[in-house]
């Protein structure tokens, strides 16, 4: 081996360009086999990998070019230090860019600012790719050998600018991302600095690359925590980092589309096939998606829901994706042996374009997971959905869990009086919300939302004790009324213990079951419900009395109203408003009184506004009239001043 020069060779300290070259392998192949979100930030933390790979390689054979001899090795030798200058900038610019990719200020930078902070990265190429002819960064003497010319403190000088520029943003940088990130970041900065320092001092030992190796490793395992992105049961990323990829996208001004893939029906998949079967399913879904979209981010976001995410604007490709993604869930997957049907929502957005900021798209992705699909409309487009009343939606569910648990609800009385003299004979029980950052709250528009959460149950049990208490503090039956009407949710009077429960409360006050009228609307699932039926009797076995109530808005069935053991019909406030605008209605509500008076059933109409209300509904012998005309729902203490006023019989 006469061509190798020993003496050259051990000029140079190359074993840290060895040990950087083997770390730096190992973390590209990392991170390229383990799934990844597709980040800006992450995009730039490969490139530091990969340019920090190339540096101590090039390092490395920079030294190695030394000692061989072949023709042209002066070519090949200007090469290596050229790339080893390239790679070594481009790392310190990889290293800023993802400083500023973490520190969310790129959104506020003009095109401009962008341009100029680019500036020394391009005078640094113009050396390098001119210093073969004008050899001023470096150059070989006679022997070949090595020489830094004076342009090199250009050099130093752009990588001072950047890990300056850096630093300056990791201190701008918001705490949300955590003292640890900021910590290694600086640490990557000092130990550059102290390396770059080291190697100037001492130019044969070649620590650059491996001190920067050290860091980056740090970086990747202590900081990225690549792991927590991954769903814990599929090889998918999870929702975190659904999230995290959406700010990120978001805080970097970065076009991204999303595909929010709504599974319909798991339970009777799972109660027919079994768990391990669903779980089968999912691989499908997810082999499917890495299949035909390799380059996308699939997230499990939640149990039945599955989102993509493709970083790109281009509108013909999300078309496409759409109508691909349609066809697919309207077919036959094959998962084992068996075949099955799958209906899916599917939910698509562009981002910035339909939706650009992160709590929006978090809303719409309850939108679809919320979504009970009529199956035919299987795509849904953000720019389609109400995103404020979704808003609104999400923040009343909370608000009214929030308040189901811990309080915040009231109970207001809305007095019911006598057609025939005028006074005070019950009165309504009505909830009311009260919230600080929405005010109030209708009963309209909660309500349905408290039964669909279940809490229902609990306001209900909340209004059904307010009542038996204010009644007994109150002793509103010695006052005269004849009872307080409470209105009761399908939902309730689904509940296998519903009665139990009610007479419960109703001990515990002293009150009698004779004392309370509970309102139920007509719904169909009522009609047929074995549950609703039993517990209807029971509680009126016990001696509660029933309204029907908002009678005229449903289906009007004629055998409800008879098979159950109602004493008063509430005509709702819409019916009557209609018969005062035609003629008709008034022939409806004339009819619904003789039928209701023919089965031995009182009436209240409800919405009574003015005189001519009371008149005319006093004319077709309506026993009990409620409405604004007389009072509004209001508080307790307001209730029993009316009621003590002398109102009341
Ligand atoms: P509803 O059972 O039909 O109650 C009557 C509604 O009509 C009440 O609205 C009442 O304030 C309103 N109203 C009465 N007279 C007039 C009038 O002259 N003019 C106008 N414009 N409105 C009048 P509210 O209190 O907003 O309640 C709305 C609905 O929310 C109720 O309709 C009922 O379905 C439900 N709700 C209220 N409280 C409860 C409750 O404690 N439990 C359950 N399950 N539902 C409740
Ligand atoms: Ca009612
Ligand atoms: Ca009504």
């Amino acid at each position: 081996m006469d061509y190798l020069d020993f003496n050259k060779f051990f000029d140079y300290n190359i074993n840290f360009d060895i040990g950087a070259v083997f770390i730096m392998i190992v973390l590209v192949g990392a991170y390229v086999t383990g799934r990844h979100l597709d980040t800006y930030q992450n995009k730039m933390l490969l490139t530091l990998f990969i340019t920090n790979l190339l540096t101590a390689f090039f390092d490395f054979s920079n030294v190695v070019l030394q000692v061989l001899d072949f023709p042209n090795r002066i070519m090949v030798m200007e090469f290596s230090h050229m790339m080893y200058y390239i790679t070594h900038m481009s790392t310190v610019i990889a290293f800023y860019l993802y400083c500023n990719a973490f520190s969310k200020s790129m959104k506020k930078q003009s095109v401009k600012y962008k341009t100029l902070i680019m500036l020394p990265a391009l005078i640094d190429a113009v050396i390098v790719t001119i210093n073969p002819f004008i050899h001023k960064l470096f150059y070989f003497d006679d022997d070949l050998k090595y020489h830094r010319g004076p342009l090199v403190f250009v050099f130093y000088g752009s990588a001072a600018f950047y890990l300056i520029m850096a630093a300056m943003r990791i201190h701008s940088a918001d705490s949300g991302i955590g003292k640890l990130r900021k910590f290694t970041c600086y640490l990557f900065l000092i130990i550059n600095a102290l390396c770059v320092i080291i190697q100037y001092v001492y130019p044969y030992l070649l620590i650059e690359a491996f001190g920067a190796s050290l860091t980056l490793m740090t970086i990747y395992i202590a900081i990225e925590h690549p792991e927590e992105f991954v769903d814990s049961g599929y090889d998918v990323l999870n929702a975190k980092g659904f999230e995290c990829l959406a700010e990120n996208c978001i805080n970097t001004d970065s076009g991204f589309m999303m595909f929010c893939i709504k599974l319909q029906e798991l339970n009777g998949i799972n109660k027919a096939f079994g768990r391990k079967y669903v779980a089968n399913l999912f691989r499908c879904i997810i082999e499917y998606f890495d299949e035909k979209y390799p380059k996308a981010n699939l997230f499990h976001y939640s149990y039945s829901m599955f989102i993509m995410t493709v970083r790109s604007s281009d509108e013909e490709q999300y078309a496409q994706i759409k109508s691909e993604l349609a066809e697919q869930f309207k077919g036959i997957w094959q998962v084992g042996e068996n075949n099955v049907k799958i209906k899916a929502v599917i939910g698509c957005a562009r981002c910035p374009e339909d939706i650009e900021s992160i709590s929006a798209i978090k809303d719409f992705v309850y939108a679809v997971k919320d979504y009970t699909a009529n199956v035919n409309e299987l795509v849904i487009d953000a720019d389609k959905v109400d995103i404020e009343r979704i808003r609104r939606r999400r923040k009343i569910k909370e608000i009214v869990s929030d308040a189901s648990e811990h309080g915040g609800f009231e109970v207001y009385y809305q007095p019911i009086i006598s057609s025939k003299d005028g006074s005070i004979i019950s009165a309504e029980a009505l909830i009311r919300l009260n919230n600080t950052e929405l005010g109030f709250v209708s009963p309209e528009e909660f309500i349905p939302i408290a039964e669909e959460q279940g809490s229902i149950i609990r306001i209900g049990e909340f209004v059904f004790r307010s009542v038996c208490r204010y009644i007994r503090e109150q002793n509103l039956i010695e006052k005269g009324l004849k009872h307080i009407e409470i209105n009761l949710s399908t939902v309730q009077c689904l509940q296998s213990n519903l009665s139990e429960s009610l007479s419960k409360i109703m001990s515990s006050y002293d009150i009698k079951p004779g004392w309370i009228n509970l309102e139920i609307t007509e719904t169909s699932e009522a009609v047929f419900n074995d549950t609703f039926k039993d517990n209807i009797s029971s509680l009126s076995e016990l001696g509660i009395s029933f309204a029907m109530d908002d009678y005229g808005t449903g289906y009007s069935n004629m055998n409800y109203l008879y098979s159950m053991p109602f004493s008063i019909v509430k005509i709702d406030k819409s019916i009557l408003w209609k018969a005062f605008e035609s003629q008709r209605a008034m022939i409806v509500i004339e009819n619904i009184v003789t039928l209701a008076h023919s089965l031995g059933l009182e009436i209240v109409v409800e919405g009574v506004e003015n005189e001519a209300h009371v008149n005319k509904l006093t004319e077709l012998g309506c026993e009990y009239l409620q409405g604004y005309y007389y009072s509004k729902p209001i508080p307790e203490n307001d209730f029993i001043s009316l009621v003590n006023s002398g109102f009341a019989s």
